[in-house]
This record gives structure tokens, sequence and C-alpha cells, in this order.
């Protein structure tokens, strides 16, 4: 099937009140795993990729390739989308033309005239290539390749003035967090993102940070016009723990233990179960 721009599969979602999970990907594992589960579910999949995990694997063109070519030799068919994440202006033209089906501009950290101009600019772009586009309004909280910011919320005025430039769908800080939420998190602001939902026009909108979000929250989210949820930090955590437990096992010490295909299969199959447990929580299931 190739890679699908993200905004059918979000427009779909979006009506149909479920959401389309956005996974990140570090390696041939992680796109393995992610894939292969996604297809075992029926589920559409956004496979997401940070400006610096493009860099890890040697650059765009390495990703864009490995990944359609993955797609064709496992015998894909649910709808896939390649995505920049957190894209700047310059890594965004560089995804697009290395064959990325799906970018983020995120012009968060400029003014908002600077980033209406360049998200528009952004908007002109991908629109004639068939390339979904996701921009983004106020900081949100966390770390993402060594940016700070403290659970932000943004400005639901802001926001309409992005979703007006035709972005496909729209990343708002509702007090998520990248990473590992802190002990004294206050959750995500429903209020910030009932108002967000009914002045965007029916954009889809996305939800940064998933990993440890409570359920109910993440549900009710999605009631609200959340389509994208991003979740990255828990295939880290839960890849890191099964490979932990291996060699803390002496695994890896015994027989051909020490392979890197036996070595790095607790990992694997960790995120193939965070993958389905959250494309059943997202409700994306037989959605491709
Ligand atoms: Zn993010």
């Amino acid at each position: 099937m190739g890679l699908v721009s993200a905004k059918g599969m979000l427009d779909k979602a979006f009506k149909e009140g479920y959401a389309v999970g956005h996974f990140n990907i570090n390696n041939l594992e992680w796109t393995k795993a992610i894939l292969l589960t996604a297809q075992e579910m029926n589920s559409p999949v956004i496979l997401g990729v940070s400006e610096g995990a493009a860099k890890y694997m040697t650059g765009y063109i390495v990703v864009a390739d490995m990944v359609k070519a993955m797609v064709d030799s496992l015998n894909i068919t649910v709808p896939v989308a390649l995505h920049l994440d957190h894209g700047s202006y310059e890594g965004a033209l560089k995804a697009i033309e290395a064959g990325f089906s799906s970018v983020m501009f995120d012009g968060s950290h400029y003014s908002i005239e600077e980033n209406i101009k360049l998200t528009k600019e952004m908007v002109e772009r991908t629109r004639k290539l068939g390339i979904s586009l996701e921009a983004e309004v106020g900081a949100i909280g966390g770390e993402e390749d060594g940016v700070v910011g403290g659970g932000e919320v943004a400005d639901p005025k802001e926001c309409k003035m992005i979703a007006d430039l035709g972005v496909d769908f729209l990343a708002a800080g509702i007090g998520n967090i990248h990473g590992k939420y802190p002990e004294n998190w206050q959750g995500l602001n429903f209020e910030v993102l009932d108002a967000v939902n009914k002045i965007t026009n029916e954009t889809p909108l996305v939800l940064h940070g998933g990993t440890g979000i409570p359920v109910d929250m993440i549900k009710k989210a999605i009631s609200m016009g959340v389509s994208k949820i991003n979740v990255n930090t828990e295939c880290q955590l839960v890849f890191a723990e099964a490979t932990r437990k291996y060699i803390e096992a002496g695994k890896d010490l015994m027989g051909k233990g020490f392979d890197p295909r036996k070595l790095l299969a607790p990992g694997t199959d960790a995120i193939k179960q965070v993958v389905k447990e959250k494309m059943e929580l997202f409700g994306s299931v037989n959605k491709a």
C-alpha cells in the first residue's frame, strides 16, 4: 500500500470519535514491532520520527526508505503514515524531500506572528504534495530533544489563527507533558481543550506526551476532538525494562543468548504489547 498522508485517517477518526496512535520509532526493531501490531489489530498507524531519531538512524532518506521497504516486505495493508515529529522548518523540508508522508512543523517557540507566517508557508508546500501537516500552538511541557517547557496551556484564539491557515491537525498544549509526569501534575485542562475544539472548525487535535495520562482522561480527550495521540516514552520504558530483565536473568550468557536477535526480542515484544493496548484504548482497532 505504501505510505499515506495522515489527513484521511485523522479526519475519519475525528468524525467517528476515536484516535490514531502516533508511535515514535528509533530503529528497525521499533518499526517492525509497530507495523506488525498495526496489521494484527487492523488499525491505521502513524510512525513518528523526531529530528534526533532521524539523525540517529543516519538521515531522513534512510528512515523513509526503511519504512517504505518494510511496509512492502511485511505485506502491511493498513494505512501507515510516516510523520516528522516536532520538525523545524529546515527539517520538514528535508523530510518531505526524503519521502515522508506527513510532517509536523513546530513553530510554537516562535512569536505567534512568526509561527503564523511559517506555518502558512508550510501549508502551501505540503498541500500541493498531498502531505499532511501538523502545527503547534503554545509549548507542551517536558523535554523534547533538549527543549524544556512546564505543562503549558495554549491560547484558544491563537489555536484558531493557526487552524484557519488550513493545517490538517493541530497540537495545542492542555497541560500535557513530554516524558514522565511529575507526582504533582494537575491533569489535562479540559476547559481549554473544549474551547480549542469549539473554535477550530473541526480540525483534529493532537495530544502529545501520551505516556502516563490516566485512561479516563484519554477517553475524555478523545470525546473532545483529540484524534491523534503521541506515544514515545512508554515504548522506551518497556523496551528497557524487558531488556534489563533478560540480562539480569543471565539469559545473554546462556547458549547464543548474546545474539542481538535474541537479546532485543523481549524488548520488541514489550513494544508490541504497549502498541496493542494503546490501539485498544484509543479505539482504532478495526478502523483501517
Ligand atoms: Zn511532542
